[in-house]
């Protein structure tokens, strides 16, 4: 099968470069890989999806595989988007979504990055990869490392989630915990790159992981029938997703597949505990200053300084959007609230987009008919320290209280 790629373009300056080769960067700052999209227009039809395996390898034409061969994969099937009436209706919405990420593998949409920049990375005849990680792209590096035969190197913050930890060594990845946070590891790689010869897998340092995320919004468009939502809410980190999602809908309007002009407001979600993003977004600001002493449990989005902090922000303000800052002490009732009215295991970065609801929903910025959609973006069982919440105790030397049990 063809592959449509023409070039890789600089984001920050639109330089052009080679696709046929290992890049990383740009003047230290991120790559967009760019299509023919008249020659994908007049080739690819939506009927042929058809007949395709509902993985996100289904949209082929617009990712860049030159060949079917080349593809490492672990079955990243396309994840449900779910109706949530009852969260919605104690939110104030009438039309409120979540699109559960936490069914693909390695439980969260990390592994839709991670199944292309390590099949790209491969391709390239990559044998050692690094990154810093906040917790579940170490844990996809580790399997898609695996799954390559790809040696990997994670470097963690030592209080990222114990599963992450645990996943990583399972995995067979080198993985050591610093006592810092995900910038501080990030300086690791960069400086051991010479010395140990390893490709920087970091987010957005090399130009695939926003291919695997862009296909959130391609398969959010097929399922709601190419017509999209009015507000997408996103935790952000890196912000490979919603960058990710929003080149998604730009490529689709291109060839000429969504049913309307209209694309979602996209709203990008931090925690008061570090949200570099929202402070640059409320001062007007394209480029974000470090946040210091970033905390959050949300650990995905505990990133203090984003390499695509202006494409994050270029994208929200094209969109009409917003970036928001909720209350961290409240990000595990919101986890308990999702995940009890609707069943979803909602993590903690995707709690706090309930927080944001619950703001802007207030506030008016939502209206109640608005179709709403929340990415959750991992499996809350990931996160044992977040959740912990003890069930009653029972004594088997004792008989069974009824009364007890039925109402506790
Ligand atoms: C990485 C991560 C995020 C942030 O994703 P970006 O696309 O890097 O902004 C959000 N939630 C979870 C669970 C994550 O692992």
């Amino acid at each position: 099968m063809a592959c449509y790629v023409t070039h890789l373009e600089s984001a920050i300056d639109g330089t052009h470069l080679a696709a046929g080769e290992l890049q990383t960067m740009h003047k230290d700052r991120p790559l967009w890989v760019r299509y023919d999209l008249e020659a994908v227009a007049s080739t690819f039809k939506k009927e042929m999806l058809l007949g395709r395996e509902p993985t996100l390898w289904r949209y082929r034409e617009l990712l860049p595989i030159a060949d079917d061969q080349q593809i490492i994969s672990l079955g990243e099937g396309m994840s449900p988007l779910l109706a949530c009436t009852r969260l919605g209706k104690q939110l104030g919405l009438s039309d409120l979504w979540i699109k559960d990420e936490s069914q693909l593998p390695t439980g969260s949409f990390k592994s839709r990055g991670m199944a292309l920049a390590i099949t790209m990375a491969h391709g390239f005849g990559v044998k050692r990869v690094a990154l810093p990680s906040a917790g579940n792209a170490g844990g996809a590096a580790a399997a898609y490392g695996a799954r390559a035969g790809i040696e990997a190197y994670v470097f963690m913050p030592a209080d990222t989630p114990m599963i992450n930890q645990y996943e990583c060594v399972m995995g067979g990845a080198k993985t050591f915990v610093a006592n810092g946070l995900i910038n501080d590891c990030g300086r690791i790689v960069r400086e051991g790159k010479e010395r140990m010869g390893w490709f920087d897998l970091s987010t957005l340092k090399e130009p695939y992981r926003i291919e695997g995320k862009k296909t959130m919004g391609l398969e959010l468009a097929e399922q709601f029938d190419w017509q999209l939502p009015d507000v997408i809410l996103y935790p952000t980190g890196g912000g490979t997703g919603l960058i990710g999602m929003w080149k998604a809908f730009n490529e689709l309007r291109a060839i000429g597949w969504l049913a309307s002009d209209k694309r979602p407001r996209m709203v990008a979600v931090q925690s008061e505990g570090c949200c570099p993003i929202v402070t640059a977004f409320e001062k007007g600001d394209r480029f974000a200053e470090l946040h210091q002493n970033a905390a959050t449990i949300a650990s995905g989005i505990r990133v203090p300084a984003a390499v695509g902090d202006f494409m994050i922000l270029d994208a929200i303000r094209e969109s009409g959007g917003c970036a928001i800052a909720v209350e961290e002490s409240k990000i595990r009732n919101w986890m308990r609230t999702a995940m009890s009215q609707e069943g979803i295991a909602v993590c903690p970065e995707a709690a706090a987009c309930v927080g944001a609801i619950e703001k802007l929903s207030a506030s008016g910025w939502i209206k109640p008919n608005e179709r709403t959609v929340i990415f959750n973006t991992g499996g809350a069982q990931k996160y044992v320290e977040a959740i912990r919440s003890d069930p009653r105790r029972i004594d088997l030397g004792q008989p069974v209280d009824w009364d007890w049990i039925e109402d506790v």
